[in-house]
């Protein structure tokens, strides 16, 4: 597959759908039919997460996380501004001046606003802000956003996905552009000698909590994570520290601060990559981690490891990835579907 034949309409529209940490059941719509279509039968867990199944043999789980970062309404100020907590991990920086929209008893736009440069002093034009001194502004009257608004919904970054030269950017490719990939190698993949298990999970960035429960019902032998990674080829980005590359294939994830790949595995993906001309790079990281930590702890343990989309500014309003890795990811999954099985043919499993 190259980066031409990604079906867009489905990516952005997938990047697009507000999905944040908990509350994933609109991006769950959109996936759980294609799922159902591909696959023998779907099971749904008890925290929102859905999995596809289907075929026999050693059980190989796919991961890949539905949930965005996102933003929690504590309350309505008294000059009718929201005010917030954090749903994953963000920087302040990327969120002023930001659209949002919030989801109340109706999605309502906002703007995550801040004075302007010419009332700031010589100090604060110096000064980063802090997430717990920002708040929304939504253009209403203080009583008609304490209608529409009540502490405990959700607000999300508000973005579509563009293509930009020869690249993509938008909000939510971490990690919708791995739901994504696993979808289009579930439906492009050849016939398995695996128990398929293609997980859309929840919760990823409030600490791989849906992945946990996901990995212990299905008990997998072998696992995959599919999510982004940072590039470091970026605007302000360091060249010479750890990093990835846009355009230089898909990453095979060695080690991040959640887990060291499972080496057999590693190896198995470079190998298949290298047979198959799939473009590939390496991510090795102590920092970062993704679903593959709870994959690989789960029950008795499994043979995990990750495929990593390469992302330029992570977890903003503006993330880009280039559509060659997001096409050469969709091949290495889809080639291990077809050969990982032979993992599982050692003694170190219940196989
Ligand atoms: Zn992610």
């Amino acid at each position: 597959m190259t980066g031409d034949d990604l079906d867009l309409a489905l990516l952005g529209e997938l990047c697009e759908v507000a999905g944040p940490s908990g509350r994933e059941e609109r991006v769950r719509a959109i996936v759980e039919p294609r799922l159902a279509q591909m696959c023998d039968r779907v099971e749904a867990d008890p925290l929102g997460g859905v999995a596809g199944v289907r075929g026999d043999g050693p059980r190989l789980m796919l991961a890949a996380h539905l949930d965005e970062i996102g933003l929690m309404v504590t309350h309505v100020d008294d000059a009718g501004f929201i005010r917030f907590l954090t749903l994953g991990g963000w920087d302040a920086k990327t969120l002023i001046t930001q659209r949002v929209t919030v989801h109340g008893r109706e999605d309502i736009p906002g703007v995550v606003g801040t004075p302007p440069v010419h009332v700031l002093t010589a100090e604060q034009r110096t000064k980063l802000p802090e997430i717990g001194t920002l708040s929304i502004d939504v253009g209403l009257p203080v009583e008609r956003v304490r209608e529409l608004v009540r502490p405990g919904d959700v607000i999300t970054r508000s973005r579509e996905l563009l293509p930009m030269g020869d690249v993509l950017t938008g909000k939510s490719l971490d990690d919708r552009v791995g739901v994504f990939v696993m979808l289009e190698a579930v439906r492009t993949a050849g016939a398995s000698a695996c128990e398929l298990w293609a997980a859309a999970t929840v919760q990823e960035e409030v600490g791989l909590r849906g992945s946990r429960v996901a990995a212990e019902r299905v008990e997998p032998r072998i696992a995959i994570a599919i999510d982004t990674c940072p590039a470091n080829d970026g605007a302000g980005g360091d060249r010479e520290g750890p990093g990835t590359t846009l355009g230089d294939g898909a990453a095979i994830r060695i080690m991040d601060a959640s887990a060291i790949g499972s080496p057999e595995l590693v190896e198995h993906l470079t190998r298949i990559a290298e047979e198959r001309d799939i473009p590939h790079q390496f991510h090795v990281a102590n920092r970062g981690g993704t679903d593959t930590r709870e994959l690989q702890l789960s029950g008795r343990g499994s043979i995990a490891g990750c495929v990593s989309i390469p992302s330029r500014y992570v977890h903003s309003s503006v993330e880009v990835c280039h559509p060659a890795d997001i096409a050469a990811a969709i091949d290495l999954v889809a080639a291990a579907i077809e050969t990982v099985h032979v993992l599982a043919d050692d003694t170190t499993g219940d196989g």
